[in-house]
């Protein structure tokens, strides 16, 4: 067992956190509170060439895995800047194109997902079927050799900020005529295809959209892979990335909140000589908290390493239960902050209440609590499915 990074992780890791500290959480608040993005720190890390640590070196990345992308979402976090298209654009959707793409789509798309100059945002969430993917609507029929694609979808993050948009539709399969699902690489200004911004009560400089797809017509080789059959592989393929670097996310979240609260518990004083830091009533609940993140990045770690070595399955429960405790950890450590920081907690200038909102999502998306408790309840206690 090994819990040492690489020295090229190290060093990847003190990189990336100094990049984070130049920009900082006010950078990410006054973008979030502006209606703008974080353009800046996007292309800056793309061009650093953390934006495509996972992605392989014939297409212009780092030929890391996620273990390094993951590195690289957790230290953005920690330094107050959470950036969820990390977890769809290089972690999701290459990790679908790369596995399961053609060599064309590899080409064209890669590239330009590595030095950050694209992304490709990922829509498989849809309001009448929620976190019951058996349910999706969003239907693709061929017309000739075209593809007619119509349906909607909901909560799709940075729609405005992408080139393209990876949507999850069903087929049918002319062999069988069952349904099965496939993936379309889809432009995000393709004719038919209607985006509405969605208000949420989130600060973030990332927005969440409603899409609708009106006979969105693509050509044959929209279709990630060769053929109909890479559709339920590729979708399995963006799960484990996707778990893995939003728990990522979480924790340097967590981190970051509790760094916050802790210097500044240490220091002020309001009784006598002592810092609030001394009463445990103030300390204790920030040292539960600093536990309950170190423990879901021992399993991130675990999750990465079974994930880059390979072992998929083990990786989908370890990913699974990394992101269930990473997200409950985060949200723990952002309230217990706030309230160590008294009404310093709620002020835009200490910047930790502007990431309650987030936390919040986190524990809901990309995958809920709940839903993760099911595939626990199901594949590791061996329960009947529940749903
Ligand atoms: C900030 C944010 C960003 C997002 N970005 C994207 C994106 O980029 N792309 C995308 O496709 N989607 C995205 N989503 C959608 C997200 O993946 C869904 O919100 C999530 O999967 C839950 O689906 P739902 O909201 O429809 O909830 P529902 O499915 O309606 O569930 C509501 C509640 O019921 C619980 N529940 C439902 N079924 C069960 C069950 N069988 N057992 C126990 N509990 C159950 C859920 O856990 C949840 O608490 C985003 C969401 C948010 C909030």
């Amino acid at each position: 067992m090994n819990f040492d990074l690489t020295p090229e992780q190290d060093q990847l890791r003190d990189a990336v956190r100094s990049l984070g500290r130049k920009y900082g959480h006010s950078y990410f608040v006054e973008k979030a509170k502006s209606g703008e993005h974080t353009t800046e720190l996007w292309h800056e890390a793309g061009r650093l060439g953390y934006l495509g640590v996972n992605i392989p070196t014939e297409y212009g990345g780092g030929g890391g895995g996620i273990t390094e992308l993951a590195l690289v979402c957790e230290e953005l976090a920690a330094t107050g800047c959470p950036l969820l298209l990390l977890v769809v654009s290089p972690a999701i959707a290459a990790t679908i194109i790369n596995k399961h793409g053609t060599e064309e789509q590899r080409k064209k798309h890669l590239p330009g997902l590595a030095d950050g100059s694209q992304k490709i945002v990922f829509a498989i969430t849809e309001p009448d079927a929620g976190s019951n993917f058996h349910r999706l609507g969003t239907v693709a029929r061929r017309d000739g050799d075209d593809w007619l694609v119509s349906g909607r979808k909901i909560y799709i993050s940075g729609v405005d900020e992408a080139g393209h948009v990876l949507v999850v539709a069903r087929t049918e399969d002319s062999s069988t005529g069952k349904l099965k699902p496939a993936l379309f690489i889809v432009p995000t200004d393709a004719p038919g295809l209607e985006k509405s911004k969605l208000d949420m009560e989130i600060l973030s400089p990332e927005n969440q959209f409603l899409l609708f797809l009106d006979d969105v017509r693509l050509p044959a080789d929209a279709l990630v892979g060769e053929s109909l059959d890479a559709g339920l592989p590729a979708l399995f393929a963006g799960l484990n990335p996707e778990r893995i670097t939003v728990a990522a996310m979480g924790a340097g979240t967590g981190r970051y909140a509790i760094e916050k609260a802790s210097d500044y518990t240490a220091t002020r004083k309001v009784w006598g000589g002592r810092s609030i830091g001394s009463h445990q009533g103030v300390s204790h609940p920030l040292a539960h908290a600093a536990v309950q993140v170190e423990l879901a990045r021992l399993m991130i770690h675990k999750a990465a390493t079974l994930y880059d070595a390979g072992r998929d399955l083990e990786a989908g429960i370890s990913g699974n239960m990394a992101k269930y405790a990473a997200g409950e950890a985060a949200a723990l450590a952002v309230d217990t902050a706030v309230q160590a920081l008294g009404g310093a907690g709620m002020t835009t200038e200490y910047g930790v209440a502007t990431l309650l909102g987030a936390v919040r999502a986190g524990r809901i998306a990309p995958v809920s609590r709940e839903m993760i408790l099911n595939f626990v309840a199901q594949h590791v206690l061996g329960q009947d499915k529940s749903y």
